[in-house]
C-alpha cells in the first residue's frame, strides 16, 4: 500500500508550546512557575462579581458573533478615551477568544501562501504557528543588545515586494521593550512605502513602568487604515482563562476578520463578555493600581535576579524579564540551563532560544515572568539566592 502522509505539512513547521511545556515540567518538579505568564493571584472582585451576575441572569447562549454590543462599545470608548481614536463599535470592533484567536484570525484574513510577514525577534511564540497556518513566510529582524533595539537599515532590508505585513508587539513579550514614537514612525513609514499592513499585539498596553507610555500604531499618521490592532482583557484584568480578546480595524479590514472569526469560534463566552464590559467601563480607576502593582513586582524580581548573578535589562512594560545567565559559569545552552534551574533550584523559566529564529541569539537568555504574588516572588528569590 502506498504510504500516505496523514498529517498536514503545515503542522511540521512548529512544535508544541515551549512555554506550556515549561509549566508542565515546573509542576512535575514542584518548582515555582515563573515560566508561563499568568497571574497566580485573584482577579479584581468587581470583575468576578459581574461574571457571576451574568450567569445568574442567564446570559448563557451565543453572544452576537462580533461581540456583545456593550463590550464593543466599552472597547471603542477605551480607544477614544485613552488614545483619542474614533472607533465605530458597530463596524470596527470584533471580540475574539483571546488575543491568540485575534492574531490568528487576522493572519488568516490577510495573508496568502507565499506572502512574507516581518516579525521582530525575540518574539512571542504564537507568531510562528500563525504564519505557518496562513502559509506565510516569516522574515526576522533582531532586536539587539540589552536595550533590544533594531537597526533601521536591517528593518528596511527585510521589506520587499512580497511583504504583506509586519507584527509589532509593544509592550513586548519577552523583552519588556516599549517601542517609542521614533521607532514606530520608522516602521509606519516602511508600511506605507511598501503598501503593507501592521498587525499589532497590544495585550500588555496597561502594564507599563516608570514614565513609559503606550503608543498604538493606529494613532500614527496614515496608519489607521492599514493597522489591525489586537488587544484583550487577559493580562489587564488577570483573567487569562476567560479568553477575551479583540480586533480593532477599519471596516474594510474588520469585515474579513469577522468572517474568519465566525467560523473559527463563533464567539467568545457570552457571560464573560458582560463582565469584560463592566471591567473596561471601570478601567480608568483601576489601571494606575495595576501599573504600580506590577512595577513593584518587576523591581522585586530584578533585584533577586541581579543578586543571583543574572544580567538583565530593566523591563519598560509587560511582565517578563529576559535574563542573561552568561556570568553564572554554566556550561550548557539555555534549555539545559532552564531544566537545571527547575530541578536544582526549583524555579522554572523559559529557554531564551524559543523566542528566536536565530537560536544562537537566544542561547544565553532565559525568560522569567513576574506576574505572580509577592509571596511567590519572595520564595523564588530565596531559591535563586541559593545559586
Ligand atoms: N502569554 C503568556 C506567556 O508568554 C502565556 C503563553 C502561553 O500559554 N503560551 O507566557
Amino acid at each position: 500500500m502506498p504510504q500516505r502522509a496523514l498529517v498536514a505539512s503545515r503542522t511540521a513547521v512548529f512544535s508544541e508550546s515551549v512555554i506550556r511545556e515549561m509549566t508542565r515540567l515546573s509542576f512535575l518538579h514542584g518548582a515555582i512557575n515563573l515560566a508561563q505568564g499568568y497571574p497566580d493571584f485573584p482577579a479584581p472582585g468587581f470583575v468576578k462579581r459581574a461574571a457571576i451576575e451574568a450567569i445568574e441572569a442567564d446570559v448563557n447562549q451565543y453572544a452576537i458573533t462580533w461581540g456583545d454590543p456593550r463590550l464593543r462599545t466599552a472597547i471603542a470608548d477605551k480607544m477614544r478615551g485613552h488614545y483619542g481614536l474614533d472607533v465605530d463599535p458597530e463596524r470596527e470592533v470584533t471580540v475574539t477568544c483571546g488575543a491568540t484567536e485575534a492574531m490568528m484570525a487576522a493572519m488568516l484574513a490577510f495573508v496568502e501562501p507565499g506572502d512574507e510577514v516581518i516579525v521582530f525577534e525575540p518574539f512571542y511564540e504564537n507568531y510562528v504557528p500563525d504564519a505557518a497556518m496562513s502559509g506565510a513566510t516569516l522574515k526576522y529582524v533582531t532586536l539587539r543588545g540589552l536595550d533590544f533595539v533594531f537597526d533601521p537599515d536591517e528593518l528596511r532590508a527585510a521589506f520587499g515586494p512580497r511583504t504583506k505585513a509586519i507584527i509589532v508587539n509593544s509592550p513586548n513579550n519577552p523583552s519588556g521593550k516599549v517601542f517609542d514614537r521614533e521607532e514606530l514612525g520608522q516602521i509606519a513609514a516602511l508600511c506605507q512605502e511598501f503598501d503593507c499592513l501592521c498587525f499589532t499585539d497590544e495585550i500588555y498596553e496597561h502594564i507599563l513602568f516608570d514614565d513609559h507610555q503606550h503608543l498604538p500604531m493606529s494613532t500614527l499618521p496614515g496608519m489607521y487604515d492599514r493597522t489591525v490592532t489586537v488587544g484583550g482583557l487577559s493580562k489587564t484584568f488577570s483573567v487569562t482563562g476567560w479568553r477575551l480578546g479583540y480586533v480593532v480595524a477599519p471596516p474594510h479590514l474588520s469585515e474579513a476578520v469577522r468572517k474568519v472569526h465566525d467560523f473559527l469560534t463563533v464567539g467568545a463566552p457570552a457571560p464573560l463578555q458582560q463582565a469584560g464590559a463592566v471591567a473596561l467601563e471601570q478601567g480608568e480607576a483601576y489601571y494606575p493600581e495595576l501599573r504600580s502593582m506590577y512595577q513593584g513586582k518587576r523591581d522585586r524580581l530584578l533585584i533577586a535576579l541581579r543578586e543571583a548573578g543574572f544580567i538583565c535589562h530593566k523591563p519598560e512594560g509587560a511582565y517578563y524579564v529576559m535574563a542573561d545567565f552568561g556570568d553564572l559559569g554554566f556550561d550548557g545552552d539555555d534549555t539545559a540551563f532552564a531544566l537545571n534551574l527547575i530541578e536544582r533550584a526549583g524555579v522554572a523559566p523559559v529557554p531564551g532560544s524559543s523566542f528566536y529564529n536565530n537560536q544562537e541569539a537566544g542561547s544565553r537568555f532565559v525568560r522569567f515572568t513576574f506576574s505572580k504574588s509577592d509571596e511567590t516572588l519572595a520564595e523564588a528569590a530565596r531559591r535563586l539566592a541559593s545559586l
